[in-house]
């Protein structure tokens, strides 16, 4: 079976919306500044966003907290073709770990993983179906880290349960990734050592 390339997929929606002349409404989930800085800056050419942070699987307050004034302080700091706002979300790391209940042990990138995604994207398209969004996605695609098929895997299946179209996406190519370090390097964001959960803190040590 051919592997699927969702920067092509993304590419040929933009290409068809820029024909119509419209600018669909899209909840981008975002994990963190450094993460959404390219995503954001691409896409916004194209789509009108509000960002979504929803990221209980973080264990940390504070470093919930911190990460999420950075992307604040990020999006304050550029100027946009098109609008880019966020939307709060409760924060409850408990969600997480009843979500992971038993792959506590699980390696970076396995099983454990999946279900964070899952727990992510679940609640991404629900908040795009609640608010009356076009289309959702993750910035999560960009990581080298992450499985951008997986995650396109499960942002399908969130939207058809939900009723709302996936964007897919895998931000990392058209050089995203190197991108989005020069724009971290530039606005000073920001970069996280480890993932976000506690299992992923441990294993740096
Ligand atoms: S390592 Fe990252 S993606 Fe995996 S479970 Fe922890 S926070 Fe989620």
């Amino acid at each position: 079976m051919n592997k699927r390339n969702y920067q092509k997929e993304l590419d040929r929606i933009i290409e068809k919306n820029t024909r119509d002349g419209v600018t669909p409404r899209l909840l981008l989930h975002v994990c963190c500044a450094p993460c959404s800085s390219y995503c954001l800056e691409y896409l916004s050419d194209y789509f009108d966003i509000t960002v979504y942070y929803f990221n209980p699987n973080i264990t940390s307050p504070d470093e919930y907290a911190y990460r999420l004034s950075e992307e604040e302080r990020y999006i304050s700091l550029r100027d946009f073709k098109n609008p880019v706002s966020m939307t709060e979300s409760d924060y409850d790391p408990q969600t997480f770990f009843d979500a992971v209940k038993g792959l506590e042990r699980e390696p970076e990138g396995g099983r454990r993983c999946g279900r964070c995604f899952r727990l992510r994207l679940e609640a991404s398209a629900r908040k795009a179906k609640e608010l009356g969004f076009d289309c959702f996605t993750t910035t999560l695609t960009i990581s080298p880290l992450k499985n951008a098929a997986l995650l396109n895997e499960i942002g399908e299946e969130m939207g058809a349960k939900y009723g709302v179209m996936w964007l897919p996406s895998d931000f990392k190519k058209k050089e995203g990734y190197k991108r989005s370090i020069v724009l971290s390097k530039e606005y000073d964001l920001y970069r996280q050592n480890y993932c976000g959960c506690v299992f992923s803190r441990k294993k740096e040590g």
